[in-house]
């Protein structure tokens, strides 16, 4: 057909005057004058956002028409903060995150040995995003005929592995990276007997899998032998003999007054083209079980603390001797003040670490990091104390995590981010009201000033409300 010149002309008129597709674009949601902060592109501009089927359409000065619409005037647009060490894994886990403004929660550290079995617990259940790593300990324990607990104390804990079983775990591990597990988890102070040559084992198939080592440093403090100097000596030499890349957990824990070699130690490996990333939690005090092989005989001089430092988490109380040991005999998590806030914000302050929160509540009992790590550091630290800027922050809880995770985890490149395409995992806050409120002696409290929070596009926060909904979804890489 010929329309000739001036068919020509009316049809360029037409296509002129009709508007762009987008703007006439109706979106299941639209998020209304947020100021949207982005650390990938280093946006931090009032924006609208469009999202449909749980992924971010438009990010636009424009308005646009939704469905629904949440006007977050004066409120912080950002992505969902994503927690790389967070042991507890169930509903009421996810329903502090949540309020916390945590989309994914990940078991990195300690991880499971049953990668399968842990992913079908929680299909269909789950109110954030989840996953977990093939963990080390669970592979001893097993290899060891060790009975399954969170950590081990009995022979896992004491001796150290055969040739053959080495070999068992080493099996062990490949399996749970060919069913999709997302890194390999190691808590080396927890299986203080683990040879060096273990550990490198370990490493050696991670590597072969491109996965991350979260790893538990063998030794905590500055004591020498044994401090957390020679601990990291032997991860950066086993992810530079082994190929695998390396995150250490909780750096200020295990660090102590350490913490800021550590870090030197750190940037140093990386300029040396060294894959090593870090981690640390807000709080001066850490927690773990009175059982496990960290308050063997020397504790105090490794630590520099006394059992008045030891807090008991089911009932508050400080310790003696004489309760400790009693303890001792039954179990129990007992939290560790044995950290300085000069420590806490070197760690903070410091470009190499992300914000994880080594958290887990049971019936309402544990460490206050659980519910309060993101808002305590939003709050107290970037507000109150300016120790940091709000996007240096929110990279450190969004984009840095997804990026340690997504060379093995491709995915994650959908999440971390405010771009078009992006999962819509969001996290909405005001920034002059967010603070913790979860402390030692109350630890099951949500955060304040959590706002929205959107879960593959689906509000599980709605005005601050936690809303009957499960949109959360499995983080795994992919299986072989
Ligand atoms: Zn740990």
């Amino acid at each position: 057909m010929n329309i000739g010149p001036i068919g020509l002309v009316l049809l360029i008129v037409i296509a002129l005057l009709m508007p762009a597709p987008n703007s006439q674009a109706t979106y299941d949601l639209v998020i209304r004058n947020g100021r949207v902060i982005d650390p990938e592109s280093r946006t931090d501009a009032v924006r609208n956002l469009g999202i449909s089927n749980g992924v971010i359409k438009a990010i636009s000065s424009n308005n646009l028409s939704g469905r629904n619409v949440i006007d977050a005037r004066g409120l912080v647009v950002s992505p969902g903060f994503i927690d790389l060490h967070q042991h507890g894994q169930d509903e009421e886990n996810y329903r502090f995150k949540a309020m916390d403004g945590v989309t994914t929660a990940l078991e990195l550290e300690v991880g499971t040995g049953f990668v399968d079995l842990w992913y079908a617990q929680r299909e269909g259940k789950s109110l954030i995003n989840y996953g977990v790593s093939a963990g080390h300990i669970a592979a001893r324990m097993a290899a060891m005929h060790e009975p399954l607990a969170f950590l081990p104390t009995g022979d896992a804990a004491r001796r150290a592995a055969t040739e053959a079983e080495i070999n068992d775990m080493k099996q062990r591990l490949e399996d749970g990276l060919k069913r999709g597990a997302i890194a390999v988890g190691f808590g080396i102070q927890y299986t203080p007997n683990a040879s060096r040559w273990e550990i490198l084992e370990m490493f050696r198939v991670a590597a072969r899998y491109g996965a991350s080592c979260h790893v538990h440093m063998r030794h905590a403090g500055v004591k020498e032998p044994g401090s957390s100097i020679q601990a990291l000596e032997e991860v950066i030499s086993a992810a530079a003999i082994t190929g695998a890349p390396l995150h250490v957990v909780h750096i200020q824990s295990t660090g102590g007054p350490a913490t800021p070699k550590l870090l030197q130690m750190i940037a140093e490996a990386k300029a040396r083209g060294i894959d090593v990333t870090t981690e640390c939690y807000p709080y001066i005090a850490g927690m773990t079980d009175i059982k496990s092989a960290i308050f063997d005989e020397g504790w105090k001089e490794v630590f520099d603390i006394d059992y008045k430092d030891l807090q008991w988490a089911a009932t508050g109380e400080r310790l003696t001797k004489e309760s400790f040991d009693q303890y001792r005999k039954t179990g129990g998590m007992v939290a560790v003040f044995s950290m300085t806030e000069e420590v806490v914000t070197a760690a903070l302050k410091s470009p190499l670490t992300m914000i994880a929160s080594d958290g887990i509540l049971e019936n309402g009992k544990g460490h206050p990091r659980t519910a309060g790590t993101y808002s305590r550091v939003l709050g107290n630290y970037v507000r109150q104390q300016g120790a940091l800027n709000l996007i240096d922050a929110l990279t450190k809880m969004t984009l840095m995590p997804a990026q340690r995770l997504e060379r093995r985890v491709p995915s994650m490149k959908n999440k971390g981010r405010i771009r078009i395409g992006a999962d819509a995992d969001l996290t909405i806050f005001d920034p002059q009201q967010i603070i913790d409120k979860s402390t030692f002696q109350e630890p099951a409290k949500y955060s304040e000033g959590i706002k929205f929070v959107l879960v593959n596009g689906v509000s599980v926060v709605k005005d601050g409300q936690l809303q009957s909904v499960l949109p959360g979804r499995p983080i795994r890489a992919p299986q072989n």
